[in-house]
């Protein structure tokens, strides 16, 4: 085991893999990474007389890449083992989530803690997996705690996994979820998310954000007051936007499987401010920034009006959630991303939650899109899970690079032993058969 990586005390280590992929400057073949104390202390072709000295580890058929980010997840449904099943609408899987929770007869301590445990274990599920930075729709019972990566319960035994109190080797990114079908709802949610707005900031967790969770679940005023937070604090936005066809449905009429879900809930005074997926858009648009998460069912029109705006919307596409709901789009079920992207759609990656995806691997999310487009290359999916979001969350100066002084929150690739050639390396990456890691586990196996 390597000495200079104990908990206590800097750590520095020098790690030569394969390739160091930038991905936003030329990949360099066995050139030099030195990591101190959860920082990018020097990249390059030849390392300085000053590094000289601290443990070097080579890391044979590894890839480095800029740390993975994944924008949209619920971490508090990662206990589920199997997603919920989806059909014969959209609501009917809502109707199953909602009883599967209820299904708990938990009292409320009870209902925290299995709550703190699944947020903790899909912490520990995305760091496995090379997940560096998770943008987490969270709501209540909810704790900063939790997220802390010195509380989540990792496997305390290997000290290669350790990271330190100020660089934890993940972070969460929460996203209060703003509901107001009700005004005792919007109460609650609305009190919550500004009490976490101006708690003290956490080294340990991304600015807070907020989430006016859906067009039917909140309305155009509480999505306003959201985006007023956003544009006068810099926080971000996140809304499920024009995800199924039941939710356009409900938006044009008020009728179908949404309506009959929401019933028994919903507030007349809702309908008043519902607002049609354009008037959302554009409210959304003088957010700080906003994701608008799915955006399946989006017309042309509204999507080049999320291109126009491009600096400050971008679109979350969570591929495997969008399979496990057979979206159609034309005669297909392909959802038309190279299409999208060709209009100017910026589009973020997420893996959605366990209700609807067997996992959290966002690295599977981003190899899903590539056998779903085969033209589209290999390098804008890699940059969609790494640099451009990093750079559209404003992680600048810590993530989206392999430069100095930035996050040593990485993500290592096992791309096998073949010898791989520079003009095939971001193909080879992207391959269905490579497996994404955290860059610190892999130093476990170089003894
Ligand atoms: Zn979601």
């Amino acid at each position: 085991v390597i000495s200079s990586t104990e908990n206590n005390g800097p750590r520095t280590i020098t790690i030569v893999p394969d390739w160091l992929v930038p991905i936003e400057s030329p990949s360099l073949e066995e050139g030099f990474l030195v990591l101190h104390d959860g920082e990018v202390a020097f990249v390059g072709d030849e390392l300085p007389a000053k590094f000289q000295s601290i443990p070097c580890v080579r890391l044979n058929g590894i890839a480095v890449l800029p740390g993975l980010v994944n924008a949209h997840c619920h971490l508090e449904f990662s206990d589920l083992t199997t997603p919920i099943a989806s059909g014969p609408s959209f609501p009917s899987w809502i109707r199953r989530l909602i009883d599967y929770r209820n299904s708990e007869s938990l009292d409320a301590t009870e209902r925290a803690e299995a709550r703190r445990k699944a947020i903790a274990k899909g912490i520990n599920e995305s760091y496995a997996t090379g997940v560096r930075w998770i943008v987490d729709m969270t709501t209540q019972p909810w704790s900063h705690d939790w997220t802390d990566w010195n509380r989540v319960g990792f496997d305390q035994t290997d000290v290669n996994r350790g990271g330190n109190h100020m660089h934890p080797p993940i972070v969460v990114q929460p996203c209060i979820e703003l509901i107001d079908i009700t005004p005792q709802r919007y109460q609650q949610t609305k009190h919550f998310s500004m009490e976490q707005c101006h708690a003290p900031p956490l080294h340990n967790s991304g600015r807070t954000g907020l989430a006016p969770h859906a067009p039917y679940t909140a309305s155009l005023q509480a999505t306003q007051f959201a985006v007023e937070k956003s544009r006068l604090e810099s926080r971000l936005l996140s809304v499920h936007l024009a995800e199924s066809i039941e939710e356009m449905e409900w938006l044009s009429h008020q009728s179908g499987p949404f309506s009959q879900l929401l019933a028994p809930f919903i507030n007349a005074e809702y309908f008043t401010t519902l607002g049609t997926i354009a008037e959302r858009l554009s409210q959304m648009s003088h957010a700080w920034r906003a994701l608008v998460v799915h955006g399946n069912y989006l017309a042309p029109d509204e999507l080049q009006f999320v291109a126009e705006h491009t600096f400050s919307m971008a679109v979350v596409l969570c591929p495997r959630t969008h399979a496990h709901f057979g979206h159609r789009h034309g005669s297909t079920g392909r959802y038309p991303l190279t299409e999208r992207l060709e209009m100017g759609v910026r589009h973020l990656i997420g893996t959605d939650s366990r209700a609807s995806n067997p996992d959290l691997n966002l690295w599977k999310e981003a190899q899903w899109i590539r056998r779903e487009n085969p033209s589209l290359p290999a390098e804008r999916v890699l940059r969609m899970v790494t640099i451009d979001a990093a750079n559209f969350l404003d992680l600048k100066q810590r993530y989206g690079a392999l430069r100095e002084g930035y996050s040593a929150n990485l993500t290592a690739i096992q791309l096998g032993s073949k010898k791989l050639q520079i003009d095939s390396l971001f193909d080879a990456i992207l391959d269905s058969q490579t497996e994404s890691f955290p860059i610190e586990s892999k130093f476990a196996r170089c003894d």
